[in-house]
């Protein structure tokens, strides 16, 4: 067997690469991760998740503070953000995640890090600086970075993406954000809290692509309630940088061209891989503008050589890239053969309401051509939800013909968090009569998923069927009170 310098070689430090790291280096393989910045963690460290929910949260209470007569409180004249001090905030909550994700600790699991930028001399080896390195496992996890696709003038306008906002000097008085996916979404209402007059321009027609149109229609109605104002179903033309301003040229779906002018412009128009200057033309790796391409085991052409995470232009997540990571983990260190098998990835938008969703929704469920059932239960019937003020949204689920669901969707205040019920069901595959019998604590927001999965089996057991059987039985007299049609009983 060729002699190699590591057993497994990484490229890329976040969370795909990492995971696979960190197992590795702990179950006795010689380990190598090379990354290109100066330190680890990634883009959901540095540039993506971290960030942006600190972002999020300091928003939501500089909200908060001026929503005080909502809750009975007085009125409170605040002065504008510095937005200095929550890149500071921003900044402190990234040091802390650092110090897991650091050279020092992968070194204490068994991994040897190296900073550079590696370029493939050939299917086993990489130069990294003036030495060459092999190995007989290697793993791309290079993530994604914000596509800019090819619009007229965008080369000539200073814009910002997912790496410049989290640490600007100032809040920006005006944002146009091009693209209403996650990232956008998200953005647009942290922004607007802050005080940025914000204006989003999707060419879909509704915002949130992947997500059913009456769930983003209420996050977009939400956001448009607190100033943000959106054009959808707006194709971007060109942009102009004016000196003080940036200029944004459209065409609406009406064919109607128009223009907009703002201090900042915020590139939200999707990912692209980072599969550029690394060599993959010199070992014949397989890539387009989506990523690497790998098979269900995560690999690429070459049996030895896996991409994980973003770079492969799957779901671009960190809990996918993590999963991704432990798929490496068992197909090339243990070697027990493993597929990918993403039927029940959860995500979640972080807006507020946040929008988060597992399985199918009813647009993917269409698509299939699969027959389903919708089960709806409202915020707005939540107690706790009233007393909280976090009124809005639903929970929405689907199930097949033979009442097994085949996916969630939750918009309301902490929906990340009341997902996680339905992760364990969907995973374990337990019944929904489980659930319906479950005790849940009261008041709480997650009561809604008892209330969901109990107006199924109510409706069949307050049936008439049931009336009559138990007045057959057990001889039970029947109704009490009788509303007349003209009588509003609900007023006794
Ligand atoms: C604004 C924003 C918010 C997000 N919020 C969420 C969220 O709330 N929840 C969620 O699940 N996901 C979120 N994401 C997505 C998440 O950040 C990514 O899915 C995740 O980081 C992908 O992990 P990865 O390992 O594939 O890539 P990364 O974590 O980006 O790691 C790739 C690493 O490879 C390095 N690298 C790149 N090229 C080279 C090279 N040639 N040589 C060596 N190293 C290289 C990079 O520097 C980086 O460190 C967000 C993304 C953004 C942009």
């Amino acid at each position: 067997m060729a002699n190699f310098d590591y057993d497994i070689a990484i490229i890329g430090g976040g969370a795909a690469g990492l995971t696979v790291a960190s197992g590795s280096a702990q179950l006795g393989a010689k380990t190598l991760v090379i990354e290109k910045e100066k330190a680890l963690g990634g883009d959901c460290l540095h540039h993506g998740c971290v960030p942006s929910k600190t972002l999020i949260k300091t928003a939501h209470v500089y909200h908060l503070m001026k929503s005080g007569p909502e809750f009975g409180l007085p009125t409170m004249e605040l002065p504008p953000v510095d937005f200095r001090d929550i890149s500071k905030r921003i900044q402190s909550v990234i040091d802390v995640i650092q110090k897991h994700d650091s050279v020092e600790r992968f070194c204490q699991l068994g991994a040897k890090v190296e900073f550079g930028d590696p370029v493939f001399k050939d299917e086993h080896s990489i130069t990294l600086g003036n030495k060459t390195v092999s190995a007989r496992t290697w793993v791309i996890a290079t993530g994604s970075s914000a596509a800019i696709p090819p619009i007229e003038g965008l080369d000539k306008t200073p814009y910002l993406t997912n790496r410049d906002i989290f640490n600007l000097d100032k809040l920006p008085s005006s944002m146009i954000i091009m693209g209403g996916g996650p990232i956008g979404i998200e953005m647009a209402q942290a922004f607007s809290r802050l005080g940025t007059k914000v204006t989003v321009i999707e060419g879909a027609p509704q915002i949130l692509g992947q997500e059913d149109q009456d769930m983003a229609e209420i996050v977009q109605q939400t956001l448009e309630a607190e100033g943000v104002i959106f054009h959808i179903n707006t194709s971007i033309v060109s942009t102009r940088d004016l000196g003080s301003e940036r200029e944004v040229t459209v065409e609406t779906a009406a064919g109607k061209t128009v223009r907009f002018r703002g201090e900042t412009v915020l590139v939200a128009l999707g990912r692209s891989p980072n599969v550029s200057g690394m060599g993959l033309e010199n070992i014949d790796v397989e890539f387009d503008r989506r990523g690497i391409k790998v098979n269900q085991y995560l690999k690429t052409r070459h049996k030895h050589i896996y991409a994980a995470g973003d770079v492969n232009g799957g779901l671009q997540f960190t809990h996918v890239a993590g999963y991704e990571g432990g798929v490496v983990l068992s197909n090339a260190i243990f070697h027990l053969p493993k597929k990918t098998n993403y039927i029940n990835v959860p995500w979640c938008t972080y807006t507020h309401p946040e929008l988060s969703s597992i399985g199918m929704n009813e647009k993917r469920a269409k698509a299939a051509s699969m027959e389903y059932s919708t089960w709806i239960e409202e915020f707005s019937a939540s107690d706790r939800g009233l007393a909280e003020g976090e009124n809005t949204g639903k929970i929405k689920l689907l199930l097949d013909s033979r009442e097994k669901p085949l996916g969630i969707q939750i918009l309301g205040a902490h929906a990340g968090e009341l997902l996680g019920e339905w992760v364990a069901i969907m995973n374990a595959k337990v019944g929904l009569s489980k659930i319906a019998g479950a005790i849940h604590p009261y008041p709480t927001l997650g009561e809604i998923n008892k209330k969901v999965v109990g107006s199924i089996y109510s409706q069949k057991l307050f049936s008439n069927t049931v009336r009559k059987g138990l007045k057959f039985f057990f001889n039970l007299k029947g109704r009490a009170c009788t509303c007349e049609p003209e009588t509003d009983c609900t007023k006794n």
